[in-house]
């Protein structure tokens, strides 16, 4: 049994009170040293796979524990919506919410950012081409060092390819997906990322990014976050989140799949609490209970307007040709100065 995971242990009691409202699937077993745990995922709605998919991901760097438990925030609100809401239960016949709250759990028991073999797991995907800022993009030279992308050549690791299957079995299968995963570690504020990691250069989806993005702007009028793209920030080799946005674009460019990073602030949690720097999850975790609170219900408003677009894809894609061409246009002025 694992160390310290009361992450996994709530995920249990979640799955317990959800019932027949929702379907689990066990994607990986990981072992590490003493350590065995479970890479579970939570499926609740319609079953059709081309259904129009919500998925949350959390937990892909074992100290971010946060993500885990704003995942594991939603999903308690879901729970507690499906005992009395008819309208999301009917919403659900024909859309689905998919969760995957913890990907490395042998990186969260063990308060580290990769998984057991030291591999950093948002950097452990096939890559072609591409830029990396150096060290923090990744690198093959030791998992010592962190940032590790796995041996040259090397599988991906365990948890990577649970990864990849939960995302093409349930969300990039569907007729449209919106996937957000939670991280923390970075900035000051809170940022919502567009995908590539590997490059600036802008992805052939940019007019649907901007008409989501403006949908978001319009019904969260005062909301905190920074829609741009990662690469704005820092450049990074093997982001899983390129490759299966980039396998969709291969293989099935109709159906629109966006995987968004929400990159938690949690420099200001420092800032307002410099003790934090000198405790190991100091950097990446909200250690004061009120913040830790005000990170879990913050991002929950969110959610609820990316599942309901994720069920409305004629609101951000499908635009004919020339609305296309304006919103791109947009885009380029909006994120890339041209
Ligand atoms: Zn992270």
């Amino acid at each position: 049994m694992p160390h310290d995971l009361p992450e996994l242990d709530q995920l249990h009691e979640l799955i317990d009170r959800l019932g027949d409202d929702a379907w689990v699937e066990q994607l990986a077993e990981i072992e590490h040293e003493d350590l065995r745990v479970p890479i579970l995922a939570v499926m609740i709605g319609a079953r059709d796979p081309s259904a129009p998919t919500f998925a949350l991901v959390g937990g892909v760097h074992g100290l971010e524990r946060i993500g885990t438990q704003v995942v594991l925030a939603y999903l308690t609100t879901l729970a507690s919506l499906l005992q009395w809401d008819g309208m999301l239960r009917a919403g659900l016949t024909r859309c689905r919410i998919a969760l995957l709250p913890m990907v490395n759990p042998v990186g969260v028991a063990l308060r580290r950012r990769s998984n057991g073999n030291g591999v950093d797991l948002m950097r452990n995907a096939p890559c072609v081409g591409g830029v990396a800022t150096p060290l923090v993009g990744g690198h093959r030279w030791s998992p010592r060092l962190p940032w590790f992308r796995g041996p040259k050549g090397g599988p991906m690791e365990a948890e990577t390819l649970a990864l990849c299957e939960f995302v093409r079995r349930w969300v990039s299968c569907a007729s449209a997906s919106i996937l957000v995963d939670v991280h923390s570690g970075f900035g000051l504020v809170d940022r919502l990322w567009f995908p590539w990691a590997r490059t600036r250069r802008p992805i052939p989806q940019l007019a649907e990014v901007l008409a989501l993005a403006n949908l978001v702007d319009a019904t969260l009028p005062n909301h905190v976050y920074r829609i741009e793209p990662q690469a704005g920030s820092y450049t990074a080799l093997g982001d899983v989140w390129d490759h299966l946005y980039d396998e969709q674009r291969r293989s099935r460019q109709d159906q629109p799949f966006l995987p968004l990073t929400l990159e938690l602030g949690s420099w200001m949690w420092i800032k307002k609490n410099p003790r934090q720097l000198v405790r190991p999850l100091g950097w990446f975790d909200p250690m004061q209970p009120h913040r830790l609170q005000r990170t879990l219900r913050r991002h929950l408003a969110l959610f609820d307007v990316l599942q309901r677009a994720s069920a409305a894809p004629a609101a951000w894609s499908g635009l004919d040709a020339p609305s296309r061409a304006a919103m791109t246009r947009a885009a380029f002025a909006r994120w890339y100065g041209r």
